[in-house]
């Protein structure tokens, strides 16, 4: 009998199969051409779009005209420099932290967690929201677990609070809702976004009649993608039709995934635990609505309810010394690209990052750093 091959599974599912691909990078440029604008910009808010275009170098396969930029979409390097310190000065005054491990290096004003670590500080690396609950368990000690990411993984912090916290566990919110800062790019004069590319996962919890408002408000169409090469090119294709035809709508080309109501249960469970409010996205602006906060209700689990956090210890290291060198937050609204930053790949690396869009494997800086912007393809494209 022959051994199994591993890639048959892919094949089979035929999402990358260059032939498509081909096809649709022709449409690309065919639709490109049609539109006839020197430049057309089109922005994804998600760090697996970007790992998935930069990882198969699909960007260098689009029209020159074609611009496909990475918006806000990395939740680690939106998390605000004032999350991290509230983080890190409770280490610092000996409680304990669990959070996901691309947080630990993210630098708030003057440290990161792990530098608090390397103080003494406990800092546990979570991959899950229930092993914070299992960790609270064993540990038997006062827990705080830095809560970060979008509304994909708030969900998953509301269902451990709606299922009861251990008495020694607390929550410390830095979560995001995505919607409101696509609002507010769309509406930033200047970036002259044509349309968004909407990541699938977030849409499997909100559905894609989430973005519904947004397309009416600024009269630009969105498109929900899925993570596999010709997902994205499928969309890319899908809504540079609607971008040439001036129909500000919504499209779903994820609907092996995504439906118009999406998740009713999270979404419940989500807005049962947490409320939209105004809030500091880091690098970018005070985003209404852009904040996930416990809502009343839950204060008794809320960290920033349950600790004095004290700020001052902060005062006493000096900043990190490159750090107002980094354009992270022009990068994250799409206003410019990582290489055109001084630091990128010198002052700042995957193993000495300066910004948070180095740190996580979701950042715009540290995909590039891995795959190039715009790889050469030596013309197999
Ligand atoms: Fe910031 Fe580093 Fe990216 Fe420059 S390369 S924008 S310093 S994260």
């Amino acid at each position: 009998m022959s051994s199994p091959d591993p890639g048959a599974a892919f094949r089979e599912l035929k999402f990358r199969d260059p032939s498509r691909a081909r096809a649709m990078v022709q449409a690309l440029h065919r639709l490109t051409a049609d539109i006839g604008r020197p430049r057309v910009s089109l922005m994804h808010v998600c760090g697996s779009h970007e790992q998935a275009i930069a990882k198969y170098g699909l960007r260098a396969t689009l029209p020159p005209a074609l611009n496909v930029i990475m918006g806000p979409g990395c939740p680690v390097c939106v998390t605000d420099t004032r999350e991290v310190d509230d983080g890190v000065a409770l280490a610092l005054q000996g409680v304990q932290i669990a959070t996901y491990g691309d947080m630990l290096r993210v630098p708030g004003t003057v440290m990161s967690l792990a530098d608090a670590q390397a103080e003494g500080a406990r800092v546990h690396v979570l991959y899950s929201a229930g092993q914070a609950v299992e960790l609270a368990a064993r540990l038997g000690e006062p827990l705080v677990f830095f809560a970060t990411g979008f509304e994909t993984t708030a969900v998953a912090t509301a269902a451990i609070v709606l299922r009861g916290l251990p008495e020694n566990l607390s929550i410390l919110s830095a979560h995001k809702f995505i919607p409101p800062a696509m609002d507010m790019v769309a509406a930033t004069p200047g970036l002259a976004v044509e349309g968004f590319l909407a990541a699938g996962h977030a849409a499997t919890i909100t559905g894609w009649g989430v973005f519904e408002a947004l397309a009416e408000r600024h009269r630009l169409p969105v498109v929900v993608a899925g993570f596999e090469p010709l997902d994205i090119l499928a969309a890319l294709v899908k809504l540079l039709e609607l971008v040439r035809d001036g129909t500000p709508r919504v499209a779903n080309m994820y609907p092996r995934c995504v439906t118009k109501e999406g998740n009713l249960r999270a979404q419940h469970a989500l807005w049962e635990v947490f409320q939209p409010a105004c809030g500091r996205w880091r690098g970018i602006a005070d985003v209404p609505d852009g904040n996930l906060t416990l809502r009343d209700r839950f204060a008794h689990v809320d960290a920033r309810t349950r600790f004095a956090i004290d700020l001052a210890p902060l005062s006493r290291h000096a900043p990190h010394a490159l750090a107002e060198s980094c354009i992270c937050g022009s990068i994250m609204v799409g206003a410019k690209s990582p290489t055109e930053c001084p630091l990128f790949g010198g002052g700042c690396t995957p193993e000495h990052p300066v910004g948070a869009c180095m740190v996580s494997t979701e950042g715009t800086c540290r995909i590039w750093h891995q795959y190039g912007g715009y790889p050469d393809l030596g013309g197999v494209a």
